[in-house]
């Protein structure tokens, strides 16, 4: 079915068009992009008042298939995703078993094409079983799909291998993304170290168990040629190395989570489980610096790093508790509320953050611009609309958010995803198929 999107403001990374332009769409493509378009289309959207964006992409969340369903699906994530305004993602492997051969690779494209609601690409893990020891076939994980690899959950620590696996994945052209922890420093921490986690007598993992990791890596691209993407960078010394390594024209890149800029670890006070993640939250400071580095380009994406757990999984001593938050549905909001609303970020910078770069990165080509020839993956957002974050209102599975009750600025009016509506909001989720 055709869809014609009426008064479109559009805002590429760009690019913010001064003038509004109706968009045509047809086989899944944006076909046609001009003022006053007159054509005829099975469906008609006006985007008065809204902003029209790439369709938002997200490189890291986690989506618990396969093995631990009950806290997250592919069906139930789409709808959190697309609810977001997410029609890409790529999901981590850290799943049970261990996203580490084709099979598994091969399975989660089947499903997600099946539910047609959001584009779903699995990331391969970089070493067997995310154990550390030997590395996975690239070339047979690339042939089956996937555009990167991680052992996110933890880092590839050892040395040696992870200089082979910067080699094969050059010569195989696949984008690694480390999780950046030296665990023997970490040493099963729970939250930052400083006076809080003394305050508070809570195992504490400093800093520099991410920037050590950091800065090694950064040694071994330089060293060896390839490229290395860092995840969820969350302290300034990260920042700081990150923002020398490109000066020197190092190919690193690095994505930043929104509750690594809206929230410090002065949140662990309430002992919520809600407020552990890995890495931590860490200082008002490394807050700051996330957002220079957000500001200044350092830092190229914003991702959810959505970690999905249930109830019964966060019901338990801080100290027991699982690392992770969801935040598909709260994750655009929340960098308006944070960074737009603010003026730390244009809206050029927050569609090619959340849309435009992540492409890039990942290698997904006719995706997050909005031209003729592209995807017709798009997203529409009421900049000002305020709303209340609420477990009643979130479409995942899981309700772990440290957000519920607070108020943010923007929502997501409709979610289109290869040029079908998939969500809209007030009317609930659109049957895809
Ligand atoms: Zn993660």
């Amino acid at each position: 079915m055709s869809l014609l999107i009426k008064n479109a403001q559009i805002v590429n990374a760009d690019k913010k068009e001064k003038q509004k332009q109706d968009i045509f769409i047809d086989r899944g493509q944006i076909q046609q992009i001009a003022p006053s378009l007159k054509v005829k289309a099975g469906k008609t959207i006006d985007a008065e008042g809204l902003l029209v964006l790439p369709g938002l992409i997200d490189i890291h969340v986690h989506l618990r298939t396969p093995g631990q369903e009950y806290k997250e699906d592919l069906e139930s994530g789409s709808q959190a995703a697309v609810k977001g305004g997410f029609t890409s993602m790529m999901c981590m492997p850290n799943t049970r078993p261990v996203i580490d051969n084709a099979m598994i690779v091969e399975g989660i494209l089947n499903e997600s094409r099946r539910l047609g609601l959001c584009h779903i690409v699995p990331i391969g893990s970089i070493t067997r079983g995310q154990k550390d020891q030997e590395l996975v076939d690239m070339f047979d994980l690339k042939k089956a799909g996937c555009l990167a690899l991680s052992d996110d959950g933890k880092s590839v620590v050892n040395s040696q291998l992870m200089r082979r696996a910067i080699e094969y994945a050059k010569m195989v052209d696949i984008l690694l993304i480390q999780h950046c922890e030296d665990p023997l420093i970490s040493a099963g921490g729970a939250m930052n170290e400083g006076v809080t986690s003394t305050m508070l007598g809570i195992k504490p993992d400093p800093y520099i168990s991410e920037s050590i990791i950091v800065s090694r890596d950064i040694e071994l691209v330089n060293f060896l040629g390839g490229r290395v993407h860092f995840a969820h960078m969350s302290c300034r010394r990260s920042v700081e190395l990150i923002r020398q390594a490109k000066k020197q024209g190092i190919p690193v890149t690095a994505e930043a989570c929104p509750h690594h800029f809206a929230l410090t670890e002065d949140a662990v006070r309430s002992f919520d489980t809600h407020t552990k993640m890995n890495p931590p939250l860490r200082t008002a400071d490394d807050v700051e610096a996330i957002k220079e580095g957000l500001k200044d380009g350092t830092i190229d994406l914003i991702v959810t790093d959505h970690a999905p757990h249930s109830k019964e999984d966060k019901e338990v001593s801080f100290e027991q508790a699982p690392f992770g938050i969801i935040g598909l549905e709260t994750s655009l909001a929340l960098t308006i509320t944070e960074l737009v609303k603010p003026g730390i970020l244009n809206w050029e910078q927050v569609v090619d953050k959340m849309s435009t770069s992540q492409a890039r990165i990942a290698g997904m080509e006719s995706k997050g611009v909005i031209a003729e020839g592209y995807d017709a993956d798009i997203t529409l957002i009421d900049p000002d609309l305020e709303w209340e974050v609420t477990p009643e209102d979130t479409a995942s599975k899981s309700k772990n958010s440290p957000f519920f009750g607070t108020k943010l600025t923007g929502r997501v009016q409709t979610t289109i995803f290869g040029g079908r509506v998939v969500y809209q909001d007030k009317l609930k989720l659109v049957a895809a198929r």
